[in-house]
């Protein structure tokens, strides 16, 4: 499932007009920040409330919400006035493991998100991600793994806050060595040579004569053709 935190469903235009004296209050935070702040930590705590964990899944649907956010852009940048030019970026902070099952609708997001200028940033907190860094590498984005995560909010401010256009004034962590290898769909190794079928672009390290993504049935021509020369052979021998 994935979810938007804000502007969320039960958010207006003009809700920011205080209607409790809270977030108003005297600590000086800009009122627009303290309603937002209010209203992602009610949604969390509502998600949390309803999500429902699973053992030990770590898995998040990724696609899908790059997919969202992608959605939530396009409509924003058409619902703009013309002659205005929305600057549009994603940052994904992701803590779980890549699940190899989304690779296709993972990559799809990814070439959409290329082609309408939006750059994807990751800030991984955990084990490197291979499907993060070809989506950073191919948008433009800023990848990285920080190295301490007490300091995350300071990665935050430093290196992702920062937009394409100041970021070539800054020195930023040098880039990643991107692993472009692909994950096998059956044991998610990472394969540098693979078999890749024909209809869904799934990549196995075995050859299978069934897709298990697809469910495409391929033929197989070889043993047949090795039985037919043998046959071919025999009379001549
Ligand atoms: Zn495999
Ligand atoms: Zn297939």
């Amino acid at each position: 499932m994935s979810h938007f935190l804000y502007p969320s469903k039960h958010w207006k235009a003009g809700d920011s007009c205080g209607d409790d004296s809270s977030s108003a209050g005297g600590d000086g935070k800009y009122e627009v920040l303290s309603v937002a702040n209010k209203l992602i930590s009610e949604e969390i705590r509502s998600l949390m409330a309803r999500t429902e964990v699973k053992g030990h899944q770590t898995d998040t649907l990724m696609a899908g919400s790059l997919a969202k956010a992608l959605c939530y852009i396009h409509r924003i940048s058409k619902e703009i006035e013309v002659g205005q030019d929305v600057k549009s970026r994603i940052l994904v902070i992701k803590a779980a493991e890549d699940c190899a099952l989304q690779y296709m609708n993972f990559m799809n997001v990814i070439f959409a998100a290329q082609k309408q200028n939006v750059l994807i940033d990751a800030c991984v907190l955990d084990s490197d991600s291979g499907l993060l860094q070809q989506a950073c590498d191919i948008t433009g984005g800023l990848y990285l793994k920080i190295p301490q995560r007490l300091a995350l909010t300071q990665y935050l401010m430093w290196v992702f806050l920062p937009d394409v256009d100041q970021r070539s004034q800054l020195v930023l962590p040098p880039p990643v060595h991107v692993d472009y290898r692909a994950a096998c769909f059956c044991h998610r190794t990472l394969i540098e040579i693979g078999y890749v079928c024909s209809v869904c672009l799934s990549i196995f390290c075995n050859f299978s004569p069934i897709c298990t993504t697809c469910e495409t049935a391929f033929k197989i021509p070889l043993p047949q053709m090795v039985k037919a020369k043998k046959k071919k052979l025999k009379p001549a021998t």
